[in-house]
């Protein structure tokens, strides 16, 4: 009698298998992009695949295997694979347990620069209509603070929120006072009116300033005019002097492209390399508040714009590989997520969106709003991200408003037509403000979305890299797991 069975009787019977979910697009003549339900990506041919799709694979063909360590298939009774697929989407879904951690407060809409492509269309006169008052901000506080997480960013922004410094000051002095969450400050500032107060403030109470710089000295001053034509000259003296005083890392800058900036992305980064930053944010213009009536974010297309993010990328690893950590941080968002299932909280790349869960706006009248983009919509007339008002709302009712759950329930990726059959639905994210300032409606019809067109450009540039050049893959490995 033989006391072992024979080798086949360990085999798992095809009869046994079932497919687990993914997605797949097209890729080539004859190649399929294939990716499990938590993103992670396989290449098929066509034959692979059907063969794939009617389970005629067996233990030993090699594509049985592949399919099975790519999370693709598993064995009908088996658990095993099921478990590790949910313990992973739980991870990359837990920014779901910091709710609502950044709180804006739009201390002033006024503005001494007169930004074409401004967002938040700026004022430039009457303080006492344009300023958030000491009530609106106390109230504004209760509200943040009733929000569950235990960490709050509390982030001031304008116009200019220098031109308020007083009651900044104050918000951060009563929030100290409060007790039970840890607590985090940043200024969105143009540095403009930076001078040792405001950064010996910063230094005392741990405040990061985050600036705006858009390259060169002459591309800068054109998409930000101000009196004197020097907000290049003020931006970088305050950027050098805040890491002077605060520490290389205490102030962050952002670039926005015009039309302008298309044919400079390597003078942009040379700009951020001069003044010793660790980084750039190649953005493209969003579609609110002057940057519309202006027409600014008309002047150039998603494929124009994914020209110019391209040879920035390239721009950047070519820096890499001289030796400077340098790194472009939309890119390292993005590989996060390709690469990890570490969550991240970025809020336009997460479904649910970001609104409301991730952030909460405070405008200067005490209007509250799912998102900075929702309040540079209703700037020009659309209340349709206005989730009520600090005086007669609670965060409870702002949360859990209709408004919010139905923007945010309408356009989960996870379901919608087009994002759901999508193969790089789990590294995507639902930007629902976005889709209805451009659409007039929070879910959007993707193929002719802008967002979506930039999405899917970056996502197959990087997944290029990553399979065809090893110097420039290990480099986006580190800043994935940076
Ligand atoms: S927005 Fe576009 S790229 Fe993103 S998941 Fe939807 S279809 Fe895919």
């Amino acid at each position: 009698m033989a006391r072992f069975r024979c080798p086949e009787s360990f085999s798992a019977a095809t009869e046994d298998l079932s497919l687990l979910p993914f997605n797949f697009e097209r890729a080539g003549a004859n190649q399929y992009l294939v990716a499990n339900m938590v993103g992670d990506f396989v290449r098929l041919s066509e034959e692979e695949l059907n063969r794939l799709v009617d389970l005629q694979i067996r233990p030993g063909d090699g594509l049985y295997e592949k399919a099975y360590a790519a999370h693709l298939l598993t064995g009908t009774n088996q658990k095993a694979q099921r478990q590790l697929l949910a313990a992973r989407l739980r991870s990359r879904m837990s920014f779901l347990q910091q709710t609502t951690p950044l709180h804006i407060f739009v201390v002033t809409l006024r503005c001494e620069h007169s930004c074409p492509y401004c967002q938040v269309s700026r004022q430039s006169t009457d303080r006492s209509r344009f300023d958030m008052s000491q009530q609106t901000a106390m109230r504004a506080l209760d509200i943040a603070f009733a929000s569950p997480t235990a960490r709050i960013k509390i982030e001031f922004q304008g116009g200019e929120p220098l031109l308020n410094f007083p009651l900044i000051r104050k918000i951060v002095a009563a929030a100290k006072q409060r007790s039970g969450k840890k607590l985090d400050f940043v200024i969105a500032s143009n540095l403009a009116l930076l001078d040792d107060t405001v950064l010996e403030f910063c230094k005392e109470n741990n405040v990061l300033l985050s600036t705006s710089l858009d390259g060169p000295a002459d591309l800068h001053n054109k998409n930000r005019p101000r009196p004197g034509a020097n907000s290049h000259e003020l931006a970088v003296a305050g950027i050098r002097r805040a890491r002077e005083i605060l520490g290389p890392d205490r102030v962050g800058a952002l670039m926005t492209t015009t039309e302008a900036s298309l044919d400079r992305v390597d003078e942009i980064i040379d700009e951020y390399l001069q003044l010793g930053l660790d980084g750039i944010f190649l953005r493209p213009l969003s579609p609110f508040g002057f940057a519309i009536k202006t027409k600014q974010f008309a002047k150039y297309d998603a494929q124009k714009w994914l020209a110019f993010y391209e040879r920035g990328l390239r721009r950047v690893l070519e820096i890499n590989r001289q030796g400077n950590p340098f790194r472009e941080f939309y890119a390292a968002l993005l590989l996060t997520r390709m690469l990890s299932d570490r969550p991240i909280g970025y809020v336009d790349l997460r479904s649910p969106a970001g609104a409301g869960l991730g952030a909460l706006v405070y405008n200067y009248d005490g209007s509250v709003f799912a998102s900075d983009e929702g309040r540079m919509l209703a700037e020009t007339g659309d209340d349709a991200f206005r989730l009520g008002h600090v005086e007669h709302d609670s965060y409870n009712s702002l949360i859990l408003s209709d408004k919010l759950i139905g923007a945010i329930s309408s356009s989960l990726t996870q379901c919608a037509p087009e994002c759901s059959t999508c193969v790089y639905e789990s590294h995507c994210g639902a930007d629902p403000v976005y889709h209805h300032a451009t659409q007039g409606d929070a879910l959007g019809i993707k193929p002719l979305s802008a967002f979506c067109a930039r999405q899917k450009g970056i996502m197959g540039l990087l997944l290029d890299i990553l399979e065809n050049s090893p110097e420039d893959a290990a480099i986006l490995r580190r800043w994935a797991a940076a």
